[in-house]
């Protein structure tokens, strides 16, 4: 199959190229996909995409005239995907939906303990000859409460590292995972598990439902000072009630892999720019505040998977084996 790659990286033509045992034809473009990028498609059965692509009902009315019939995205999320408008055209969504949870629950926990410990203050410090401790006292993780917000894949490996610390882990999810109730994970309704915890990471995919999942109102319930992670979608968080929140000091810690404006700024180098987005710029201002820039799925393990998984997917598309492909719909 021909598939024009959007969105891509030299890491992305490193690991697809080497995954690429079945010898599709692989048009690598730099651009993400949108409403008119969509023309780079022409002459391609399948686009591969990733998080910040935008796959909304204009771009694959575009798509879909031009013959594509598979978008292989190359992520687990599919929140940028107008499925209704997928589905209404006649293309298939096929995702990677567990290429590395280890990689985006370790890099929550990095942020975690990061914050906790001030390291990202600390490095500099010493580099200034400053070895004074004041203002990098933290706490022990053990026998702290965490509550995971999505017990899914990610959310599951953090429950049970964070079990492994000796940490309280309490969870919100719609679907109870009893292998965490067996090792001692306790299930909450959504209301009563902000009180209660000192850490909150969010692991549950960005829907209607939980769009501003954190809110004013949420962050009105929580403890003073918690911890607030978010490796899952920018869009769970309502950024301006946090930078209050940070401003009241209601949130002691933030630590962010996902931004809702994220699209704007992620993956690129702006080094050169300056920086337009006054929220995020805000949001740099806080010293207890730790941002990556999407970054928690990229470890080798990750991109070796991602890329097994999707040039899978476009294979049993190409020889009409729907049912072995990880279908969104
Ligand atoms: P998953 O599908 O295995 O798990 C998601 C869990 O969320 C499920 O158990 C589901 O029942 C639960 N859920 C659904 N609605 C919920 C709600 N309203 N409240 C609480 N829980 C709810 O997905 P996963 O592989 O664990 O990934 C979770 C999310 O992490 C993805 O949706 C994606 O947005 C994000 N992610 C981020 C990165 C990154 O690099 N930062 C990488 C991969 C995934």
């Amino acid at each position: 199959m021909k598939v024009a790659v959007f969105s891509s990286k030299a890491y992305d033509v490193e690991y697809l190229t080497a995954a690429n045992t079945q010898g599709h034809t692989l048009v690598f473009h730099e651009a993400a996909a949108n409403e008119q990028s969509a023309l780079l498609a022409q002459g391609c059965d399948a686009v591969c995409c990733f998080v910040n692509d935008i796959l909304d009902a204009a771009t694959l009315k575009v798509l879909a005239k031009q013959g594509v019939r598979l978008v292989a995205l190359r992520c687990a999320g599919f929140n940028q995907v107008d499925m209704t408008a997928a589905r209404d055209l006649g293309i298939t969504v096929a995702r990677v939906p567990d290429y590395s949870p280890h990689a985006v629950a370790e890099h929550a926990l990095g942020l975690m303990l990061m914050l906790n410990r001030h390291l990202h203050r600390a490095h500099y410090r010493v580099h200034e000859n400053d070895f004074s401790l004041n203002g990098l006292l933290g706490f022990d993780m053990y026998q702290k409460t965490v509550a995971i917000i999505g017990t899914g894949k990610i959310g599951a490996v953090l429950a049970n590292i964070l079990l492994g610390m000796g940490c309280q882990v309490i969870a919100y999810d719609p679907v109870v995972n009893q292998a965490l109730v067996e090792r001692g994970v306790r299930y909450l309704a959504r209301d009563e598990i902000w009180c209660q915890a000192d850490i909150i990471s969010l692991h549950c995919p960005l829907t209607p439902t939980t769009h501003h999942l954190i809110n004013t109102d949420t962050l009105k319930a929580m403890k003073d000072g918690v911890m607030l992670i978010n490796t899952g979608r920018g869009g769970l968080i309502d950024t301006r009630a946090v930078i209050a929140g940070l401003k009241s000091r209601k949130i002691g810690y933030l630590g962010l892999d996902v931004y809702e404006e994220e699209a704007k700024l992620f993956f690129e180098d702006y080094s050169n720019n300056l920086l337009q987005d006054d929220i995020f710029a805000r949001l740099l201002t806080f010293p207890n505040v730790v941002i990556t820039g999407h970054q928690a799925f990229f470890t080798r393990e990750a991109l070796t998977a991602i890329a097994r998984v999707t040039l899978a997917n476009i294979s049993h598309f190409a020889q009409g084996e729907l049912d072995r492909i990880c279908c969104v719909n």
